[in-house]
């Protein structure tokens, strides 16, 4: 039995595939995108996480703490996030009496997680949902994923994988048959431009799309539409362009948001989005109709 390393679990999701889900949230991910709604995801060890909203500034955590962790300031806690890791992350959560310290990641097995998303069964069977991995990139966690869609598979519940596609080919080989319904990253078509903004070039991802795309896969592309990375009809046009080369009919464009902002300040990141302002439908619309993208839920060729 392989544990997975968790960081939520949503029940009743509708964005996440078809129908109504389970969406497991895996930590870890290979990429570090600026527009990140996800920083919990990132490594491979529980996190914690300060909600300054609920802070009392009792400094409960400040006297829990290891040399150089919390510093109590005038203003509230002060926290060396790098180092308020795996066990000390909970040590100091377990401190506070406000619940304004989180850690997000937890070990689970895969039977423990299937106990949660067994729950739901009526709900996905009466709207032809099921159940979804994401992260980060759930991937990474291969064996945990693997023994998790498998047990899935046993009970006949739809499955669906959130992913970057940035991990070995022999990945996706190794679970072919055990997912009905890839959701596919693909953010842009140019290496360079792709290191410099998510830390990682393209180059596996789109190798990945090509040979999934040849196999019986269902695949659904995603592209999330960043301002100042790929907002023009060019770089649209070049994703459009070489999904069409694939076959892969299935598309659609996620317009940019400030989700992950509180996120970041609550672990201690800086955010580098705070003066990009939301993307509206009607922007994104244009986009879409400027760069031909032919936004579609259609099967596949
Ligand atoms: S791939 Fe997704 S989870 Fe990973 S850093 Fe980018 S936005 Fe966050
Ligand atoms: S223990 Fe909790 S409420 Fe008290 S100062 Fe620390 S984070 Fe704030």
């Amino acid at each position: 039995m392989t544990k997975g390393m968790i960081f939520d679990i949503q029940r009743y999701s509708i964005h996440d595939g078809p129908g109504i889900r389970t969406t497991v949230f895996l930590k870890e991910c290979p990429l570090r995108c600026a527009w990140c709604a996800n920083p919990e995801s990132w490594g491979s060890v529980p996190r914690l996480f300060h909600l300054q909203s609920r802070c009392i500034r009792c400094f409960s955590c400040a006297a829990a703490a290891k040399e150089g962790q919390v510093k109590a300031a005038p203003d509230g806690p002060i926290f060396d996030f790098g180092s308020c890791t795996g066990d000390d992350a909970l040590r100091l959560a377990a401190a506070c009496p406000a619940g304004a310290l989180v850690v997000k990641g937890t070990p689970m097995a895969p039977e423990e997680v299937f106990r949660v998303i067994e729950r739901d069964l009526p709900f996905y069977e009466r709207s032809g949902g099921g159940v979804t991995l994401s992260g980060g990139e759930p991937l990474l966690q291969k064996d945990f994923a693997k023994e998790l869609l498998t047990l899935c598979k046993e009970a006949r519940i739809s499955t669906a994988v959130e992913t970057t596609g940035l991990v070995p080919w022999e990945t996706f080989a190794e679970l072919q048959g055990l997912v009905d319904l890839y959701l596919y990253d693909i953010k842009h078509l140019d290496p360079e431009v792709h290191k410099a903004r998510t830390g990682r070039s393209n180059e596996q991802i789109s190798e990945n799309l090509k040979k999934l795309s040849a196999t019986d896969a269902h695949i659904h592309v995603r592209t999330p539409v960043i301002p100042g990375f790929n907002d023009t009809p060019e770089a649209l046009r070049a994703i459009a362009d070489f999904l069409d080369a694939l076959g892969i009919r299935e598309r659609t464009l996620l317009p940019f948001h400030q989700y992950g902002s509180s996120k970041f300040r609550s672990c201690g990141l800086s955010y580098q989005m705070d003066s990009v302002p939301q993307m509206t439908p009607e922007t994104l619309q244009h986009l879409a109709e400027t760069s031909k993208f032919y936004q579609t839920g259609g099967n596949k060729s």
